[in-house]
């Protein structure tokens, strides 16, 4: 398999190592429900784990929960609830909203709050390197020493503080030597949650909690490591500086960013409003469709909602399973040219529009063939496989 990846802005094959690939996808903040934008990017990596597992390969996926920040702290301020029960309650929701649009389980959730003594131990290692620095209780990267800042998401300087200010930082925060240095720790306010640390008694930023969380859960460097393209900057760009400044040069071998996804004219996203929640269109139509919908866009394309998807997904859904019920049937070698064309496309950077380009053509042959006896490999049989990999499953009537 070949993925892209957003470090060299060019597709690299993907080996695993003895077998195994490790796999840590950016968890959410856990106080509302899974939107369409959230199904996209954990749609494409189920789609990576599926078809690595296709291959025997084994697949320990990660996704991590933010369970402490500033978003999640005001929402349980607002709605008078402890954050944890406010984090535990709205992660449950959003993994039972995952489940039923049939995402694999993934193999471990960390929580940000279950390992900040090791954040502190990581941040305090690079203080002693002279990578980050204190001031008034906070405790900031200082990515003047790292050249390589920037190098990710290729941005310019005043494009990366214009984006870090829309995007939860604060360059003009007078402490900064540098207005894109970026929080390892702050002090907490009162009432907020608190942990004791060198600097104060505070709570890590958030850049922080995925190095640690990943490099507790995977071996280094990590296989594959993504989420949605917001996050390239700074998120991911801050990851890897501070990893590479603490002693691990080889943090992540493969970044892999899933576009956007719009509504009305917008990125879609709680603090605009605009969601299209997984909920709502599971209660209209089976898994399959929401899967078949996702399916039909590629992984680095921004692409914009509208509800006339849902029914050409619709058809889709039924045409396979029309196909699947028609009694034909392929040769081997016919059977074998389908499944290598529909795993070349899903290898060649998870081109799933590809490979349901190939299944359309699966279904219209054998919608339009006639009943045909001969031949030893049916419809079904065929094609079954090939849409567990989108994970869109389709019962046989
Ligand atoms: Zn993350």
């Amino acid at each position: 398999m070949h993925l892209f990846d957003t470090a060299t802005a060019s597709p690299a094959p993907l080996i695993p190592r003895d077998g195994r690939i490790g796999m840590y996808v950016c968890g959410i903040t856990p106080y509302d429900g899974g939107h369409l934008g959230h199904a996209f990017t954990y749609h494409t990596f189920d789609v990576i784990a599926r078809r690595l597992r296709a291959d025997g390969v084994t697949v320990r996926s990660v996704r991590n929960v933010t369970d402490v920040d500033d978003d999640i702290l005001r929402v349980a301020r607002e709605r008078g609830v402890g954050y944890l029960e406010l984090g535990e309650r709205e992660s449950q929701r959003f993994d039972r909203d995952m489940a039923d649009l049939g995402l694999l389980d993934v193999d471990a959730s960390p929580r940000a709050t279950a390992r900040v003594p090791e954040m502190v131990e990581w941040i305090a290692r690079l203080v002693d390197a002279g990578a980050a620095y204190e001031s008034q209780g906070w405790v900031y990267f200082q990515v003047d020493l790292f050249p390589a800042y920037g190098s990710l998401c290729r941005l310019d300087t005043a494009t990366m503080v214009k984006l870090s200010r829309s995007r939860g930082a604060d360059p003009d925060d007078p402490r900064k030597r540098n207005p894109l240095d970026f929080v390892l720790w702050q002090p907490s306010r009162d009432g907020e949650p608190h942990w004791p640390s060198p600097w104060s008694a505070g709570r890590p930023g958030w850049h922080i909690e995925c190095t640690v969380l990943s490099a507790s859960e995977l071996a280094l460097p990590i296989d594959i490591h993504g989420g949605g393209d917001d996050l390239i900057f700074p998120h991911h760009e801050s990851e890897i500086a501070q990893a590479v400044a603490a002693g691990v040069p080889d943090y992540v071998r493969h970044w892999v960013h899933v576009a956007m996804v719009g509504y009305h004219g917008e990125k879609m996203s709680k603090s605009l409003g605009n969601l299209v929640f997984v909920r709502e269109l599971l209660d209209e139509v089976p898994a399959a469709v929401v899967r078949l919908l996702l399916s039909a866009h590629h992984h680095r394309v921004a692409w914009e909602y509208d509800r006339s998807e849902l029914a050409r997904a619709h058809a889709r859904w039924d045409a396979y399973g029309a196909a699947m019920d028609t009694m034909s049937r392929f040769s081997i070698a016919d059977a074998q040219a389908v499944r290598d064309g529909f795993m070349s496309r899903i290898d060649d950077d998870i081109d799933t529009p590809g490979a349901l380009a190939v299944l359309d053509d699966l279904a219209g042959r054998s919608l339009h063939s006639g009943p045909r006896g001969v031949g030893d490999v049916a419809t079904a049989q065929l094609m079954a496989p090939l849409l567990d990999v989108l994970g869109a499953p389709l019962a046989t009537g």
